[in-house]
């Protein structure tokens, strides 16, 4: 079992998924900038594709994602004219310069949309940037998963899949606001595997309100039987100033952090008794699964999406709030999708804040994307930086990891603490961190 040090994860910090993180984005870096980067990519360049679709057929309480209810039809069809418009100018500036590799559908649930829609959504792309044969996955909610929508995911050859499936407790799903019953996981499950999904992952979470630990291993044994080829156990994060729908969850029902601790201690013991490889600090997969694969041979990267095999040095967003990242910039959309539209079909690029990576930036980034993916990173690239040794100090006595010739390396008892040791080398997190989560 893991050492429990609640000092050490005392600090929120952020998931990581980019660096410098979301926090850092300023107005003073836009479209522009994202024009300049994209004209400067190299010929031949692989790029993939995310593409956010910000509704689902009911907004669920814990969510902190940029979503509204798909209630109105007049609104995703001008949405998806807006999304057709930035697809057009992003391959006016790209085509035949660049190979699309990947296209990645979330939100939001992209399966809110009907599925005519998504089809000529998918077909625009395929058009636009003349890819041949990319890689396409898709966010699903089981809720509104049908025969006709998995169907078209064959169709258009989908072939990776992800069901937020969160908790399979009947009493907490009421308490989330997001009740699917066991057997709607597993009729999605049949009809994506028919269609052809050979990578499926689940989304499962702990620290939800009145989960136990009892509760919890449940959800697990129900979920190894469905037998994914992956699974991310996320800890809630419980921050209703930043997300006011959170605040129909109950506060005084969620566990406390040494429960957290051991739920999540718990689970990773579970998953990789039940043969699952662990990736990165919370993910979990088939050893055959492509991402397992990678993590053996030291190609885990960590982007936008969480934990990925994808190599991609190029990631272009599309859609209200979506991020694309190059080496040296990472811009987001604007996120009001009213706005967006307005943006976009006035000719504008889509993005309206980022931030510049500097030399710095990258090396640091570098730094806590091996640490985060590979429990390990060298450190010889980075400058003197006493803050960083102070940071790092009381990991590295209460032995969660380890520093020798310039290589600092997770212990194994330190990989739920993997955030917060990497969070040591973050140089905006000096000061305050309050708009993010606790470390587990
Ligand atoms: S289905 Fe997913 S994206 Fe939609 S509200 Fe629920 S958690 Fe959020």
């Amino acid at each position: 079992m893991w050492p429990f040090h609640p000092e050490l994860l005392a600090r929120a910090v952020p998931r990581y998924t980019s660096y410098p993180t979301a926090a850092e984005f300023g107005a003073s870096v836009g479209g522009a900038d994202q024009l300049a980067a994209l004209r400067s990519l190299p010929h031949g360049t692989f790029v993939s594709l995310y593409v956010h679709i910000p509704f689902c057929r009911d907004i669920c309480w814990y969510c902190g994602c940029n979503t509204n209810r798909a209630n109105r039809t007049d609104r995703i069809v001008a949405y998806l004219e807006a999304v057709e418009a930035e697809i057009n100018w992003l391959a006016s500036h790209l085509s035949g310069r660049v190979s699309l590799s990947r296209i990645s559908f979330g939100g939001g649930s992209p399966n809110a949309l009907d599925p005519l829609s998504f089809v000529r959504l998918v077909s625009q792309i395929v058009t636009a940037f003349q890819a041949s044969t990319p890689e396409i996955s898709v966010e699903l909610d089981p809720r509104t998963l049908d025969a006709e929508w998995a169907g078209l995911l064959g169709k258009i050859g989908a072939t990776r899949a992800s069901l937020g499936v969160q908790t399979l407790d009947a009493e907490i799903q009421a308490r989330i606001g997001r009740v699917q019953p066991l057997e709607m996981i597993r009729s999605s499950v049949d009809l994506l595997r028919k269609s052809g999904v050979t990578s499926l992952n689940f989304d499962l979470m702990y620290g939800l309100p009145g989960q136990s630990e009892a509760i919890l291993m449940d959800t697990l044994e129900g979920a190894l039987q469905l037998a994914p080829d992956r699974i991310a156990l996320f800890g809630y994060a419980h921050v209703p100033h930043l997300i006011p729908r959170q605040r129909r969850i109950e506060a005084s029902e969620l566990p406390g952090l040494e429960q957290r601790f051991q739920q999540a201690a718990l689970g990773h013991e579970r998953l990789v008794s039940a043969g699952l490889q662990p990736i990165g600090f919370d993910h979990f997969a088939q050893p055959s699964d492509p991402i397992a694969v990678a993590a053996r041979e030291g190609r885990l990267r960590r982007n936008f999406q969480g934990f990925t095999d994808d190599q991609a040095p190029a990631l272009l967003g599309i859609g209200a709030t979506a991020i694309s990242a190059t080496p040296d910039l990472i811009v987001q959309n604007e996120k009001n999708t009213g706005r967006y539209r307005m943006r976009v079909l006035g000719g504008q690029p889509a993005a309206e804040l980022g931030v510049r990576r500097s030399a710095d930036d990258q090396e640091r980034g570098l730094v806590i994307e091996d640490l985060l993916c590979g429990r390990s990173a060298d450190l010889s690239g980075l400058p003197e930086d006493g803050d960083c040794e102070l940071r790092l100090k009381p990991f590295l006595e209460a032995g969660l990891c380890q520093l020798e010739n310039d290589r600092l390396t997770i212990l194994p008892g330190g990989l739920p603490y993997s955030r917060a040791i990497a969070a040591c080398f973050d140089s905006y997190r000096a000061q305050g961190a309050g708009r993010f989560s606790s470390a587990v």
